[in-house]
């Protein structure tokens, strides 16, 4: 290769990295897996090895990793938190302790193994025994101060037992169970799914709404110890501290005294990581001996004691039984891959979504052809491409459907889009996406709705439309003597049939699938407008100079309501008593602090209003003055009279940190 062809295949590679970099730490919304992103960032740092002329400082090569957005307070790392270098192989391995060798003169080295959890990468600063601040790792020398939201995690004190200034460090993730719980919720909502846990802990840790993070459970392992106080002689000993002071360690790390030692751990847990409660994608190895560890020092921007193990993706190879297109709640095409069933990455997987036609077309994929799976971020499968021997050139070239599978209507795609289009109202398949839709859990959660009931309701012609569904009573004769549906199932029916009417505004109205209204700008919305007949007449200039809504939006809602059949829909629906009034956020009324009542005073680190809302929504309420019957005084510093009347009157006084641990149960 040529000098000029090097730099133009480098600038092409850099331009790609940085858009992935900014889609993967930025939007939290990755369009390439890891090893794909691992492989070109390889490949770019082959050719400045090749040609060392061309690196620049601002190459992708040169950063550590992540960009700050915007959003959050920025704050410096007293040390720069480094990324690792990555490994693929044991020999890689091999390589890598005989560079350690050279340093150690042996190549018997002690390394502890510890898994490499599939998060986000996290500091947390105490001093005089609380915690003062939680950093993400942002771009290694920069994070963003994200205390509110790491005060949420359950596993991470607000105090330690020692009063000197520490740094920890580690890794703040969700677990597998946590993490399906979430995907599951967002796809009931239509909100787009996360790719990985790691993308949904960073998506969750960098919410500005901390009450959200509350929800969802974050958890942390922490392995890294900073103490100028309080030296210590090996990384094993760091954990021993942190686990000391009531931080969460990851039990499975262990001490490797040879390199046979090592293997094995690699070996065993290649196989077990399937079965542990939490996603890891491989082991970092790091030189145990803190004294060789600064002997063998650093490149320019990752340790040379230490390195990442990565998991090789699991690929396997099976048969393409079918392809087959589904119809979406607003007439979208998706086609899905019908496969022979195979074992990926611990579970079974016989189906994968091949999006829409292109894609198929632009991967040659046909129909009874072996193809290649493997699981996205190990959790979603996917089909990357088929096996071009001679077998799969007797297969005929797969064709895309022209008509809906519904409803035999023409489909249409616009030059500007990807996706192929059922614009036929009364398609079946489009109504019984909106019907499942209205009865979801994030729209009018009527339980007793679920897939197979309303599928056969609608079969039968009971339900067939969003009002039939309040009407469903008239047909009890009917529907009780469906197959497993007895009186018990059709009383649980109506009974949230019924419940649903009182829902707030914003949960009927992302029921009613206007294109676009999503389960936040429902929410938006309805806490605007207070009800559907203000959001009726607000007009498209008015709607789209609201920051979220935007002009596709507003065009989409004042097309809505311009239809006659949804207007007699919400006549309808008001006839039976469905709610379509604004009734404000539900309160917590299973909170520690439920009914329990709070003086404010003094200054806290956030302001009043901020606390008012987390009691309020925890069904507590804020009172002015203190009395015999305030459950607790909230003091911050430069309290005064009111502190003093606590006192008095022996209510229980407590700080910031006391506050969020009897919130959390503590
Ligand atoms: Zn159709």
């Amino acid at each position: 290769m040529t000098k000029e062809q090097a730099s133009k295949l480098i600038n092409d590679l850099r331009l790609k990295l940085n858009e992935w970099a900014k889609e993967y730490y930025v939007l939290d919304n990755p369009s390439v897996d890891d090893a794909e992103y691992d492989k070109t960032i390889h490949q770019l740092l082959d050719l400045e090895n090749q040609f060392p002329e061309l690196i620049t400082s601002d190459s992708i090569t040169q950063k550590v990793g992540g960009i700050v957005s915007d959003k959050f307070e920025k704050h410096t790392h007293k040390y720069p938190m480094l990324s690792l270098g990555d490994i693929f192989s044991w020999d890689e391995f091999i390589n890598f302790n005989k560079q350690v060798a050279k340093v150690t003169g042996t190549e018997n080295n002690e390394y502890t193994a510890e898994l490499k959890i599939d998060g986000l990468s996290i500091s947390l600063i105490y001093k005089d025994g609380v915690l003062q601040k939680g950093v993400t790792r942002g771009d290694g020398k920069v994070g963003e101060n994200v205390t509110t939201n790491v005060k949420t995690i359950k596993s991470i004190p607000l105090s330690i037992p020692s009063k000197d200034e520490i740094e920890i460090r580690g890794e703040v993730f969700l677990g597998k169970k946590e993490f399906a719980k979430i995907n599951e919720e967002r796809l009931l909502n239509g909100d787009q799914l996360f790719a990985n846990p790691r993308n949904a802990a960073a998506g969750t840790l960098r919410q500005l709404d901390s009450k959200i993070v509350a929800e969802r459970n974050l958890d942390a392992y922490l392995y890294y110890y900073f103490n100028e106080n309080n030296p210590i002689n090996t990384q094993f000993d760091s954990i021993n501290q942190i686990k000391n002071l009531g931080l969460k360690i990851n039990k499975e790390t262990k001490i490797c005294k040879t390199l046979e030692e090592v293997k094995l751990y690699i070996e065993y847990y290649t196989e077990k990581r399937n079965e542990l409660d939490y996603e890891i994608d491989g082991i970092v190895f790091k030189l145990n001996d803190k004294k060789l560890q600064e002997e063998v020092g650093y490149t320019a921007k990752t340790p040379k004691w230490a390195i990442a193990y990565k998991f090789p993706a699991e690929v396997k190879q099976t048969k393409l039984l079918d392809i087959f297109p589904t119809v979406g709640r607003t007439g979208k095409i998706t086609y899905n891959a019908k496969l022979e069933p195979v074992q990926i990455a611990g579970t079974t997987v016989s189906a994968a979504s091949l999006n829409n036609a292109e894609y198929i077309m632009a991967k040659d994929l046909r129909i009874n052809s072996i193809v290649k799976v493997k699981k996205a971020g190990d959790i979603i499968p996917e089909v990357i491409s088929a096996i071009k021997d001679e077998k799969f050139d007797l297969l005929p070239i797969w064709e895309k459907d022209v008509q809906c599978p519904a409803c035999n209507e023409l489909l249409e795609k616009t030059s500007t889009e990807v996706d192929q289009f059922c614009v036929n109202f009364n398609c079946p398949a489009q109504i019984l996406r909106s019907l499942e839709h209205f009865a979801s859990r994030g729209a009018a959660n009527i339980v007793g709705l679920g897939g197979q009931t309303i599928k056969k309701l609608f079969e039968e012609k009971l339900i067939t439309n969003i009002a039939d569904i309040f009407k469903v009573e008239e047909h009890k004769e009917n529907i009780i003597n469906f197959e497993k549906f007895g009186e018990k199932s059709f009383e649980n029916l109506i009974a949230s049939i019924k419940e649903s009417k009182n829902n707030s505004f914003e949960k009927t109205l992302f029921g009613l699938g206007i294109r676009h209204v999503g389960s936040k700008t429902a929410l938006t919305l309805a806490q605007i407008y207070k009800n559907i007949d203000n959001l009726k007449n607000a007009t498209y200039e008015e709607l789209s100079s609201i920051d979220s809504v935007g002009e596709v939006l507003a065009m989409s809602i004042v097309d809505w309501f311009k239809i006659e059949s949804n207007l007699q829909l919400i006549n309808e629906l008001k006839s039976f008593d469905v709610n379509f009034e604004y009734l404000g956020q539900a309160k917590n009324t299973e909170s520690t602090i439920s009914e329990k009542s709070f003086v404010i005073t003094g200054t806290l680190s956030e302001s009043r209003d901020y606390f008012k809302d987390i009691i309020e929504l925890n069904n507590g309420k804020v009172i002015g003055s203190v009395s015999k019957k305030t459950d607790y005084v909230l003091a911050g510093e430069n309290a005064g009279s009111k502190l003093t009347k606590a006192e008095e009157l022996n209510v229980k006084v407590i700080n910031e940190e006391e506050f969020f641990a009897i919130l959390k149960g503590e």
